[in-house]
């Protein structure tokens, strides 16, 4: 078989955080260079700034894939649509920017131009109205995208107690393999699915401390995924490394705090994600950091 002429696979976390507004940890976004194609997953607050700090123009990227439509990771999508068209060094866009996505995804693209109208009618004047145009495809489980011996695979995961499909992403090319898996609490789905991964990137929730009540975490635990039970994942699907994001933390946690917290399951590669922690996908998985980070 004829090997693509770009071999790159590589993952950079745009975002590490969740709701909370913090400045070093932006809101859920993920981007995923692979082959000449180059996908967002979310797009939480602040995934302009950062492909900004990557030199990255958005009218480079392929598409936007959404895990789900809680606002964390919706926020950033009007500022990487009509910012990334403007004209300048890091927009640029001049063709349709698709979108993939639970059911809810063709009332975004609906209605987001309809709210930003007056923009949209006068910039037209300046640039290509093409790349101002939105193309939404609501998923469901399965291949969703397959391009230039890259696929892309919707798995549902369970966001559990919050009535909203949600989803992970598996990305498969030339051998090798990413899972992002969305917002989920512990799911069996996903260990089906991320079987063998190279990289497995995988949100997290954290509480303890005083300030931090064990009914609280019942609650947070049917949505999200506590260390020990990320741990479970971790030991059944063998990533080559598991990187935590989506960093969400209760009462007294620190990120310090999650992979002491994981250990009792788990003692394989783990590193706790950062914004613009960078992971290539090759042989195995190496880790860099941006340095216009500090
Ligand atoms: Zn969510």
């Amino acid at each position: 078989m004829l090997q693509p002429s770009n071999n790159l696979f590589r993952v950079t976390l745009l975002g590490s955080g969740a709701p909370p507004p913090t400045i070093d940890r932006f809101g859920p976004s993920t981007l995923v260079e692979v082959g000449s194609e180059k996908f967002i997953f979310d797009a939480g607050r602040g995934a302009m700034q950062r492909l900004y700090q990557l030199g990255l123009p958005f009218g480079e990227i392929t598409g936007i894939f959404l895990t789900h439509h809680h606002s964390d990771h919706l926020v950033g999508f009007t500022d990487l649509w009509l910012t990334g068209w403007i004209g300048r060094p890091w927009g640029l866009r001049t063709m349709p920017l698709k979108v993939w996505g639970p059911v809810g995804t063709h009332q975004l693209v609906e209605h987001l131009p309809l709210a930003f109208s007056t923009d949209i009618r006068v910039r037209s004047h300046s640039y290509p109205p093409d790349g101002v145009k939105l193309q939404s495809t609501e998923i469901k489980e399965g291949i969703v995208h397959q391009t230039g011996g890259v696929t892309i695979t919707a798995f549902e995961v369970d966001h559990g107690g919050e009535q909203l499909d949600a989803f992970g992403y598996r990305i498969d090319y030339n051998g090798r393999s990413a899972v992002l898996s969305g917002d989920t609490t512990f799911n069996e789905n996903l260990i089906r699915h991320a079987q063998g991964v190279d990289l497995l990137v995988h949100e997290v929730t954290h509480g303890m401390g005083d300030g931090f009540e064990r009914p609280n975490l019942e609650r947070i635990r049917r949505n999200h995924t506590v260390p020990e039970d990320a741990g479970v994942v971790f030991s059944r699907t063998k990533p080559k490394l598991a990187v935590y994001t989506h960093i969400l933390l209760f009462g007294d946690a620190t990120a310090e705090d999650l992979i002491p917290a994981t250990r009792s399951r788990y003692d394989g590669p783990l590193v706790v994600g950062e914004d613009l922690m960078r992971l290539e996908i090759g042989g195995t998985v190496s880790i860099s950091r941006h340095s216009a980070v500090s």
